[in-house]
């Protein structure tokens, strides 16, 4: 097809990539020349919803995008926000007339796509927008009367039946006009945040890419999904969360690949292990269904029965939970696993967020900030999604009754205590049997540099199912 625009503008939002690329594909198809922009957001100082792990993971994505397009005589531009003020600005500086983006999975982020589209829609720009975070848009996985699933298991069936797109392998080329303007690229002091120290995987399209096909070619662990993915010492999951969190790979690419990864596998055994990977991808999808249908998941418990619980906001426990305090072994691995790395594996996650949400009483709206402060994958869907899982709250929710504990979790999930001793080195020489019980005898310290439990589970579980039966409507 000609081209029919003299300029397009590319909007790279949260997908940091150049393979697969819906947006920046139509874009060089269609116009003469693309300007690739991101736009830098412009609050500053400590956020709710975000912390220094994934901005300093951001910066290392943008720094990797545009080091790509320049390897391809391109560029990337930054512009300061709000987005939708950068992104006309920069149409009329350039006269473009195509605009390419991805939708956003968020709600913050399609009422930016409708403002812009209000303001662009009279300035004669197209838009043209994508879908490119999953595989299925919210409205394509509906029940037969229309209607959004609440439930993950017939939701993950439709969701499995559909066909699904193929990625294009093809690297778009384009040019780009030269000396438009550009904010530096950012760094921690863009948002006057410190560096922690905080580790984490490494950023960026190349390294993302690695992960993908490391993934896919390790058979020990991905033919062995199924039964090893809640070992969280044996870190045999992906690691790709924060990758498709910020589009370094491109989802379909990822799902064809396993399609294909299936198809060779040697057992059916290894075959229901990839299965059970793709069934994540859906959870992935569903929590996004969900918060697109149901917004109000933000603000308030998903099933109504369980919105006048009196949630505690005490701040002590709370920031002993957070700096891995607690006197819970496996609960203070994971916790301390966050701090560190930005991550933390999938069953800690629940132990940790049910130790809050059932054995503190404490609001899971804190746990749930505290890990988008601190999560790389940060990923507002899935997070409240299993925030309130934990809960007992959310769609397709563990029901309020099914409280884990988290000395049993630890004698099903770390028996012989590695995980623990990864993260609580206080913890090295205690006995892994007695890391799967409540301290015993005169002693209720594991360790003499480690505090005793903050609280006594078994009692935590009986007030806890009362409070939810009082307070229930
Ligand atoms: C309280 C709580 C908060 C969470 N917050 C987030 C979050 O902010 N961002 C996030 O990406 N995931 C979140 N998860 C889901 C899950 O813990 C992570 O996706 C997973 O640990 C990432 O590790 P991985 O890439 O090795 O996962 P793998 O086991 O290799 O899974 C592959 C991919 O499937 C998706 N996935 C896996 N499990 C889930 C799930 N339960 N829900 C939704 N998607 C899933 C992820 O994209 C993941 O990368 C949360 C879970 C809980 C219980």
């Amino acid at each position: 097809m000609p081209d029919s625009h003299a300029i397009a503008i590319v909007w790279f939002r949260r997908d940091f990539r150049l393979t697969d690329h819906l947006a920046l594909q139509h874009a060089a198809r269609h116009a003469a020349e693309v300007v690739p922009v991101y736009v830098l957001s412009t609050w500053t100082g400590p956020h709710a919803w975000t912390g220094v792990p994934r901005q300093k993971f951001l910066c290392g994505c943008l720094k990797s995008l545009d080091a790509n397009l320049r390897h391809q005589g391109s560029r990337l531009h930054l512009r300061r926000g709000p987005a939708v003020g950068a992104v006309e600005a920069l149409v009329r500086e350039t006269g473009a007339t195509l605009l390419c983006y991805h939708r956003d999975p968020d709600p913050f982020g399609r009422e930016v796509e409708r403002q812009l589209e209000k303001q662009l829609k009279p300035l004669g720009v197209e838009l043209r927008a994508f879908t490119d975070h999953v595989l299925h848009g919210p409205d394509e996985v509906l029940t037969q009367s229309g209607t959004p699933y609440r439930v993950y298991t017939p939701y993950s069936r439709a969701w499995l039946e559909l066909d699904k797109q193929a990625p294009r392998s093809d690297k778009p080329k384009f040019k780009t006009p030269t000396g438009l303007a550009s904010e530096p690229l950012p760094d921690l002091g863009t948002w006057k945040l410190e560096d922690d120290g905080c580790g984490m995987l490494e950023p960026g399209e190349r390294a993302a890419r690695k992960r993908m096909l490391d993934w896919l070619n390790r058979p020990d662990r991905l033919h062995r999904y199924a039964s090893d993915r809640n070992l969280p010492a044996a870190a045999t999951t992906s690691r790709l969360s924060q990758d498709l969190r910020h589009g370094l790979i491109s989802i379909r690419e990822l799902y064809r690949r396993c399609v294909e990864a299936r198809d060779d596998a040697p057992s059916a055994g290894a075959r229901k292990s990839i299965d059970t990977f793709i069934k994540e991808l859906a959870w992935r999808e569903f929590y996004m269904a969900v918060l697109h249908h149901f917004p109000e998941v933000l603000d308030e418990e998903f099933n109504p029965d369980y919105r006048r619980l009196p949630w505690g906001t005490d701040e002590e426990p709370l920031r002993r939970w957070q700096r891995g305090e607690t006197g819970f072994p496996i609960v203070d691995a994971g916790m301390r696993e966050l701090l560190a790395t930005g991550f933390m594996h999938n069953r800690v996650r629940m132990i940790t967020a049910m130790f809050l949400s059932k054995d503190l009483r404490l609001h899971w709206r804190l746990g749930e900030s505290w890990f988008m402060q601190r999560l790389v994958d940060g990923e507002i869907s899935s997070n409240n999604g299993g925030w309130q899982w934990s809960a007992g709250t959310g769609a397709d929710a563990a029901p309020y009754f099914r409280i884990q504990n988290p000395w049993t979790q630890t004698q099903s999930y770390d028996p012989d205590g590695a995980y623990i001793k990864q993260w609580v080195p206080e913890l090295a020489d205690v006995p892994a049997r007695r890391l799967c019980e409540p301290p015993r005898g005169g002693d209720d310290r594991l360790a003499r540099k480690y505090p005793p439990p903050m609280v006594d589970h078994s009692e935590q579980r009986k007030t806890t199912l009362e409070w939810f039966k009082t307070h229930k409507r």
